[in-house]
């Protein structure tokens, strides 16, 4: 009894009011595709400059190898101990600062408008450096305040102008020429600076370290002030040594 009445009540459910349509009205009209909006995209998130891919801070990682040797390095009091290789960006992140991977900006803008002047492309031989190929890499005490490991220093450069590092420098004073902030470069020998960085150029013999075993003559330049937090720029143990992910 209760079942017819359920099965009752659903046919009266079911019956709908038929839909009613005019001529003129418009249904399921087909419409032509919208045409994608070029939006402008801000100069950061150009991905070539001129012919070139635009350097971003992935350029830095570090690279470390685990399949390198171990190495046999013997301290100044003839002490050995072995090197191991780090795991490189697949074991570690670049240097971190407030939860985000982080390559001090001008470094980058810098290399960028190397590329832009010169049409040629920059090779970063060395970006950032994690402490253990930092080690690796050169075991000198000095080294281990290298400003590599805080994402402050980069070694590059430039194919197609190998031998002339200096017309890279003339590249980076024109950048300075047309900076607002910062005074231009001072030269004293091979190396030239202001207030915001230091560029050293290393002849074909000088500073081969394991990052940087190619035979050409290659620039370094050391970021001495960051112009965004307006403060000096020194090494810092805790930065260089601790502000990083390790993955496993
Ligand atoms: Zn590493």
């Amino acid at each position: 009894m209760e079942k017819s009445e359920s099965k009752k009540q659903r046919q009266v459910n079911l019956v709908v009011e038929p839909i009613q349509r005019k001529e003129t009205d418009a249904f399921f009209v087909v419409q032509d595709p919208q045409p994608l909006e070029n939006k402008e995209v801000y100069p950061w998130q150009q991905k070539y400059i001129g012919q070139l891919p635009r350097i971003t801070k992935e350029f830095f990682r570090c690279n470390g190898n685990p399949l390198n040797p171990i190495l046999k390095v013997e301290s100044e009091s003839s002490q050995v101990t072995y090197q191991m290789d780090c795991g490189g960006m697949e074991r570690h992140s670049l240097p971190v600062r407030q939860g985000e991977e982080f390559i001090y900006p001008i470094l980058i803008d810098l290399l960028n408008a190397v590329q832009e002047k010169t049409g040629k492309r920059v090779i970063i031989t060395s970006g950032h450096l994690c402490p253990t190929h930092n080690t690796y890499v050169d075991p000198a005490k000095k080294n281990r305040v290298s400003k590599h490991l805080m994402g402050a220093e980069v070694d590059f450069y430039v194919e197609g102008m190998e031998y002339d590092p200096h017309s890279v420098v003339t590249a980076l004073e024109e950048f300075y020429h047309e900076d607002t902030e910062f005074q231009s470069l001072k030269k004293n020998g091979n190396i030239w600076s202001n207030k915001e960085i230091v560029i050293s150029c290393h002849s074909a013999t000088e500073r081969r370290n394991g990052d940087n075993k190619h035979s050409y003559p290659y620039l370094t330049i050391e970021l001495r002030y960051d112009r965004y937090n307006r403060k000096p720029v020194h090494f810092s143990w805790h930065l260089g040594y601790n502000a990083f992910h390790r993955n496993g």
